[in-house]
């Protein structure tokens, strides 16, 4: 059975994802290792307590923390650590959440980290009953800012790892660090997308989280690693708010199997491929009039590199975000990294291919800005349709 074939049952489109690891697109490709792991264990019983436990020491090996735990993704991730500075280890304020008011309730976040990557990361702390203290502006952030924030109701700081946050004037992890434990306030880091798992619990983070879905190619899953008595106050939050967060056994084993894949994997041979790809892209559509190619690193330091597509509309005769819209509708359906598409430009991330796409890709991007070039007008529909057209659509579900 070829792996389209339950796709083509279920009339769904073959889409091909040179988006990223986007959870809109099914997050990733899950690995051999994962989903041989998951088969074993669903048909069996286990103590999950004990399959948490066996958790805690795969991820303290591979993220060198003290303790861990497997959850159902980094969102819920988020939620569950901020809840765990809040109650401790006092399972009645667990069960009270959110409506627990007798300690400290206040998470300070810099505002240029209060993203969104799917639904808004304050809203992950918001759940526990907590409120966000935003500290700084969108693009500055100075120690002062941050200390002036702490008080005796502080309890926690959740620091943001994501391509989507402000990219300068934010303090730095170590110094964010150093502030909060100089006034006894841990350090949560969301690295939902981050490849280094020892960083930023080396940095100074009392809590780092990862998503098991992303970069690791797990199931569904978040990762929580970090000191022992805050990661178990994260893992009691299970009798109480993150009940609706709740982890099954496959998805636990699936994504420590998916951490242990990842230690073993072949990282030098694989980036070797992605630039082979990258390559094949950017040969394949050099020269052509408005177009132009380019590598660029991954924003977050991540060893990866994308290719970039700039669009001159006048020359190319079709804008980014009708090129990107054109490739998404055709066949194969080719979704790519378009957050940045309203400046003229759009991704192609190697990262998700099955061997052989990107030829695929690259044939149909050279179709459609043939068609383009050849259409008797040019296809440029104004941004701000775009962008009200996206709304309209999103509130049409299921019809
Ligand atoms: C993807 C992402 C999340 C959410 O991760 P899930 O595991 O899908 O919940 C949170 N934070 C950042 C920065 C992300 O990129």
């Amino acid at each position: 059975m070829s792996r389209s074939d339950i796709r083509e049952r279920l009339q769904l489109r073959p889409v091909i994802n040179v988006a990223g690891t986007m959870t809109y697109l099914g997050s990733s490709i899950v690995v051999p290792e994962a989903i041989e792991a998951m088969n074993q264990i669903l048909p069996e019983f286990v103590e999950m307590a004990d399959l948490q436990r066996h958790a805690s020491k795969v991820i303290s090996r591979l993220t060198g923390s003290e303790a861990g735990f497997i959850t159902t993704s980094c969102a819920s991730g988020i939620s569950m650590a901020v809840a765990g500075c809040m109650t401790g280890d006092d399972l009645l304020a667990i069960e009270k959440l959110p409506h627990y008011r007798g300690g400290k309730n206040e998470v300070i976040v810099q505002a240029g980290h209060l993203v969104n990557f799917g639904a808004p990361v304050e809203q992950a702390i918001r759940l526990t009953g907590a409120e966000v203290v935003s500290i700084g502006q969108a693009t500055s952030c100075a120690p002062y800012q941050f200390e002036g924030a702490i008080t005796e109701r502080t309890a926690a700081a959740v620091y943001v790892i994501s391509h989507h946050a402000v990219h300068y004037g934010q303090l730095p992890l170590p110094l964010f660090c150093e502030i909060a434990h100089r006034h006894g306030v841990p350090v949560i880091v969301d690295a939902a997308s981050e490849y280094d798992l020892r960083r930023f619990l080396a940095e100074g983070a009392d809590i780092v989280l990862y998503s098991g879905h992303k970069f690791l190619g797990g199931p569904t899953s978040g990762i929580v690693a970090g000191h022992k008595d805050r990661v178990r106050h994260a893992w009691l939050q299970n009798r109480g708010l993150a009940r609706g967060m709740k982890v099954g056994k496959e998805n636990i084993i699936g994504a420590l199997a998916a951490l242990e894949a990842w230690e073993k994997r072949d990282h030098q041979g694989i980036r070797l491929r992605e630039k082979q790809i990258l390559q094949l892209w950017e040969n394949g559509l050099a020269g052509r009039v408005g177009v132009s190619v380019s590598q660029e690193a991954d924003p977050t330091d991540n060893p990866l590199d994308r290719c970039k597509i700039a669009l001159n509309p006048e020359l190319a005769r079709i804008t980014a975000w009708d090129f990107a819209a054109e490739l998404a509708a055709g066949s194969p359906p080719i979704i790519v990294r378009d957050h940045l598409v309203e400046h003229g430009y759009l991704y192609l991330d190697p990262c998700n291919l099955h061997p052989e796409e990107e030829h695929i890709v690259l044939k149909r991007i050279i179709e459609v800005l043939d068609q383009a070039a050849n259409a008797p007008t040019a296809r440029v529909t104004s941004w701000q349709e775009r962008v009200a057209s996206k709304q309209k659509a999103l509130l049409q579900w299921p019809d």
